[in-house]
């Protein structure tokens, strides 16, 4: 597939403005585009955040006029970790998608998936050639990402062209390999893994809100985050409460771990936060990295 449409347009009305679990504007449909060629379309939703409410007031029944009020009763249910009524949402996409950030995307695996077959199809001319800003050198203090610096325009312009080339070559010889009548499922071994492949993904809320936590996370590896911003983009839509209360309880909250809270209590006593006092409290070099991240996020 070579261009996307939009089939209806986007609901962008203010999640914040709701307290009751009314019944969104779905906009099936949709589509974000994300990275150079990829995008995330909404092909359809069961629910929303009545859904969530209604299987909810099953299990309380006469408990719920504690909480009645659904925004109260969703925060409540996504507080406490009783996650099985944002099973009740359920949400397919249609996604396009750089191979490599399907290798990571299928690791989720509380999803359905359906892929295009490179067996049974030809694989599309269509690679992932990262933006400008993208081309940055390895990260010093991350083994696992890369430098908040760009390189020099010199190394950029060789390394996009090494990448380009690369790609173009690869798709000729796949070419040739297929002119020769070799069949098409090794024909592509070849292929990189900047290829763009395509999916229909189906998931649930609660499992969604976990692959949302984990890849919208800044740890997460940016092209994998584009796609996952996006989709959390159509959830707040169709669920606005839920989104609001993953966001406050799960997206921008910080877990303390014990030892952690030995050191906030020094810190709290004392403002005391040198590394001495944060290996008393049982840290390791590692987790006093961590923990400082986490009371930059505090304070930010
Ligand atoms: C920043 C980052 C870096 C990563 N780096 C690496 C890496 O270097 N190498 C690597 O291999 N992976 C890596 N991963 C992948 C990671 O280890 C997980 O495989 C991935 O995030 C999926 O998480 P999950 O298993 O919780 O999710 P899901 O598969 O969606 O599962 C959701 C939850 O369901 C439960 N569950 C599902 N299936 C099972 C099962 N069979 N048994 C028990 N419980 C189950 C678990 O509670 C799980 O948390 C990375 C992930 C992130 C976010």
């Amino acid at each position: 597939m070579s261009s996307v449409e939009t089939l209806s347009s986007p609901n962008n009305s203010s999640p914040k403005d709701h307290t009751t679990a009314a019944t969104p504007q779905v906009p099936e449909g949709r589509v974000i585009p994300c990275l150079d060629k990829g995008f995330v379309r909404l092909v359809d939703s069961m629910g929303s955040d009545a859904a969530i409410v209604q299987a909810a007031r099953v299990s309380y029944g006469a408990g719920t006029k504690q909480v009645s009020e659904d925004r109260g009763l969703i925060r409540y249910l996504m507080r406490h970790a009783h996650s099985t009524p944002f099973e009740m949402v359920e949400f397919k996409f249609h996604v396009k998608l750089p191979i490599f950030v399907a290798r990571q995307w299928i690791r989720h695996r509380t999803a359905n998936v359906n892929e295009y077959s490179g067996r049974y199809s030809v694989m599309q001319d269509e690679f992932y050639v990262p933006e400008g800003a993208q081309i940055r050198p390895q990260s010093a203090t991350n083994k696992q990402g890369r430098a908040e610096e760009t390189l020099s325009a010199d190394d950029s312009a060789q390394i996009l062209e090494l990448l380009k080339n690369g790609q173009t070559k690869a798709y000729q010889d796949y070419e040739t390999l297929l002119d020769h009548n070799f069949a098409r499922e090794l024909a592509r071994i070849n292929l990189p893994v900047s290829m763009y492949t395509e999916w229909y993904w189906k998931i649930d809320l609660h499992n969604l809100f976990h692959f949302l936590r984990l890849r919208m996370d800044a740890h997460a590896q940016y092209e994998i985050r584009v796609y996952a911003e996006a989709m959390a983009e159509m959830v707040r839509d169709i669920t606005p409460l839920a989104f609001e209360a993953f966001e406050d309880y799960a997206l921008n909250a910080v877990r303390l771990t014990a030892p952690e809270i030995r050191a906030m209590k020094r810190l709290l006593a004392s403002n005391d936060l040198d590394d001495a006092a944060l290996l008393e409290s049982g840290l390791s070099k590692r987790e006093m990295a961590e923990f400082r991240s986490k009371l930059e996020k505090i304070r930010a």
